[in-house]
């Protein structure tokens, strides 16, 4: 039952919230706030089911906890959903709703943007929640390049490669992925890209001078790195034996649609630097955003470097996958905290 699994994952809390007038469904999910209040997207989406949604939030929230603790940001993990079609009628109502119920959490869960929400609804939600992180700067300059500092780490486990001269196939030239594909090519890598939309391709054809491929064709490209920024989920059963790459390291959360997958690639000798270590520039810079301070911003990315560096030795010198590793890493941050646990 959910109490049982809520003891097995470590939550301390989840708010299940329903108003039937304006036909809001939706879950808090605060996994963990011993280093601060939790901080997790509002993701809004129709789920072909409640356990669907339930799990999408729990599953999320509990990434945030480690990807802030390795990432060394002062706050805990939460996600919230709301299980809905982001083009409902009456969308703001839902959104004040589900923001009644976050402003009865007293900050223990600040929202901040997700798939299917907008800086304009964290706004709105805003007006209702003690602290929103309305991230007017967009964070995915700083996501791309923590995912470029691991791609330099992964690159220099493999033989001591180097950006420059090296082959980057990217899946999604979204918001990250064009950044990444950007800083990639001016460093002298050969940059190889797919996106479902053909005029995202064409820009980063046109503006950085990458070779665009089908879309069928990028996960088993034949590259020294593999870059999955659009969806999670992509590293499966089916597409780990098609892939023809030296390393694994990309922005899209989830990567691998099992943990248990990091075995494989081990065994398969691909350097994999998990998603939540690399792509936690976003988060970094979201945090200093929310204390008005960017100061050492840019260095506080560059250091995902380091961590991804200690993931990778401690996978060799161990003989263990690196997301059991990073794991293993992050709850020890938490653990070292517990007793001050200042949030409660
Ligand atoms: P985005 O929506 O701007 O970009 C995603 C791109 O992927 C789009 O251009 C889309 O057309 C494309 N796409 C979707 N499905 C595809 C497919 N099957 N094959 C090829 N292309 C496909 O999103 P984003 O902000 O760039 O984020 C990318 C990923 O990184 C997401 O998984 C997101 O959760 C994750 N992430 C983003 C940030 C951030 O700062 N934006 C931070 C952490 C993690």
């Amino acid at each position: 039952d959910l109490q049982t699994e809520l003891h097995d994952r470590d939550f301390e809390q989840v708010v299940l919230c329903r108003d039937p007038e304006v036909g809001l469904e939706s879950v808090i999910a605060v996994h963990d706030t011993t280093l601060g209040p939790s901080l997790g997207g509002v993701r809004m989406r129709h789920y072909p089911s409640r356990a669907a949604a339930r799990a999408d939030a729990l599953n999320l929230a509990q990434a945030m906890t480690y990807k802030s603790a390795l990432a060394g940001v002062p706050l805990g993990g939460g996600k919230s959903v709301i299980n809905a079609d982001p083009r409902v009628a009456n969308r703001d109502e839902v959104l004040i709703a589900h923001a009644k119920y976050i402003a009865a959490l007293n900050g223990r869960y600040i929202p901040a943007l997700d798939m299917g929400t907008s800086v304009r609804d964290l706004e709105l939600i805003g007006r209702h929640v003690p602290v929103v992180a309305a991230q007017r700067g967009d964070p995915s300059y700083y996501t791309a390049r923590g995912v470029v500092r691991s791609i330099e780490v992964a690159l220099e486990a493999c033989d001591g490669r180097t950006i420059s001269g090296s082959r980057v196939a990217i899946q999604g030239l979204g918001n990250v992925g064009l950044h990444v594909a950007a800083m990639l090519t001016g460093q002298g890598a050969e940059v190889l890209g797919a996106d479902i939309d053909p005029a995202r391709v064409q820009r980063a054809v046109d503006e950085f001078g990458i070779t665009g491929v089908d879309l069928a064709d990028v996960l088993s490209a034949e590259v020294d790195v593999l870059a999955p920024c659009a969806g999670g989920g992509v590293v499966d059963d089916q597409t780990l034996p098609r892939l023809r790459t030296t390393a694994l390291v990309g922005a899209a959360n989830n990567v691998l649609s099992a943990a248990s997958l990091a075995r494989d690639l081990r065994e398969r000798g691909i350097v994999h630097v998990p998603d939540f270590v690399a792509n936690a520039g976003g988060l970094i810079a979201v945090e200093a955003e929310l204390r008005d301070d960017a100061r050492g911003l840019e260095e506080r990315v560059d250091a995902i470097a380091d961590t991804a560096r200690e993931v990778l030795n401690r996978s060799t010198t161990a003989g263990t996958d690196v997301v059991s590793v990073a794991l293993s890493m992050a709850k020890e941050i938490v653990e070292a905290n517990r007793k001050y646990r200042p949030y409660f």
